[in-house]
């Protein structure tokens, strides 16, 4: 990773030069384990890089966080550590190599009490917001980048393998949840996410958690599971299920277009085409079933270090795709109040074509 931090510093550098941007200051977050690697907690002490386009990164962290930080390699990657002490102002010591700057970008998710902070240490300077800059970098995944998603979607594929061991009618959803939160970190995660299990009537809502309502025989279950590993990616997949018995002939029907849906995207999505035209594959697909009403959300989401990021595949989003790009393609066919179905797989866009990072059967599965 220690050559891709580099890169990394550099590329950041580079776009903010573009941007007319002097330096960006990036806290505890995804951003900032991005650009060096460190998992910083988000204290209400101050942590942050300051990355200005001339002269070296500085990570000014508190004393206390010094040997975590030197463990972590930051220093190796040319960035200089400031340790600050107790009685230290941290925002006059991140604001020293600023002087003379006319523009700083914050981080997205900068806390606003810091925003108002570095205003005051560096008066003289426009903020603006450093999302815009890291986009770019942020949106095309390296090769190591692209083999952490995959080795995430292979963790969460092997515990969708083993949902038949959870689901039973007779159940709670809360219960069954419990168990698949426990797989997750079994099968790799260092955290979990979101479960989602949502049966009969609940599978209709595409962000239900988990109820105590007890699964019955016949039920479309929506079991949509997540978590981070520890690479900090994330891993994101959905399976609809039949917890025994038999799906009703309606369920049988639209899960067929759903799935076809699902397909015909992964089929067409690839560098050059719109994040905006892949929603509109399947989109179109669902609304000739007549089913067109009942995709109630869009597409999918990039994913990252970060569960949802950019791209977003979404109607309005022209958005051109590029080798690298990751994300989900997750149709959902959902009658409220009655129940619904999704199928999301994590994928990445090749050279000239897609990849995909979730393997399991796409088939409604019938547990029995
Ligand atoms: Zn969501
Ligand atoms: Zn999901
Ligand atoms: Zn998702």
């Amino acid at each position: 990773m220690s050559t891709d931090i580099t890169r990394r510093l550099d590329a950041a550098r580079t776009a903010a030069a573009e941007a007319g941007v002097d330096a960006l200051l990036v806290t505890p977050g995804a951003d900032l384990r991005y650009l060096t690697g460190f998992v910083a907690m988000p204290l209400e002490r101050l942590t942050c890089l300051v990355l200005p386009v001339e002269g070296d990164p500085t990570l000014v962290l508190p004393r206390l966080e010094l040997a975590m930080a030197l463990e972590a390699g930051v220093d190796d990657h040319g960035i200089v550590l400031h340790g600050w002490g107790e009685t230290e102002d941290p925002f006059a010591a991140a604001a020293a190599p600023l002087a003379g700057a006319r523009r700083v970008a914050v981080d997205d998710h900068m806390w606003a009490e810091r925003v108002f902070a570095f205003r005051r240490a560096v008066p003289d300077a426009e903020q603006v917001l450093a999302g815009p800059v890291l986009r770019r970098l942020r949106l095309r995944k390296t090769p190591g980048e692209v083999e952490a998603l995959r080795e995430a979607g292979a963790a969460i594929d092997r515990v969708h393998a083993r949902v038949g061991e959870w689901l039973r009618p007779g159940r709670t959803e809360r219960e069954v949840g419990r168990d698949i939160a426990e797989a997750i970190l079994a099968e790799g995660h260092e955290s979990v996410e979101f479960v989602i299990v949502g049966s009969g009537p609940n599978s209709a809502s595409p962000h239900a958690e988990v109820s105590d309502r007890v699964i019955e025989p016949g039920d479309a279950v929506v079991v949509d599971i997540g978590g981070v590993m520890p690479s900090g990616y994330c891993s994101d997949s959905t399976r609809t299920y039949v917890a025994a018995g038999t799906p009703s002939s309606e369920l049988v029907a639209f899960y067929e277009v759903l799935q076809r849906a699902q397909e015909e995207q992964c089929a067409y999505a690839r560098p050059g085409v719109t994040a905006e035209s892949v929603d509109a594959v399947g989109r179109d697909i669902i609304a000739a079933a007549g089913y067109g009403k009942h995709f109630l959300h869009r597409t999918g989401h990039g994913i990252g270090l970060e569960t949802h990021e950019e791209p977003y595949i979404v109607s309005g989003n022209d958005l051109v795709l590029e080798p690298g790009m990751a994300f989900s393609i997750e149709p959902g066919i959902y009658f409220d109040g009655v129940q619904g179905a999704r199928i999301e797989d994590i994928v990445v866009t090749t050279d000239d074509g897609l990849e995909r990072l979730n393997l399991r059967p796409r088939d409604l599965v019938v547990l029995d």
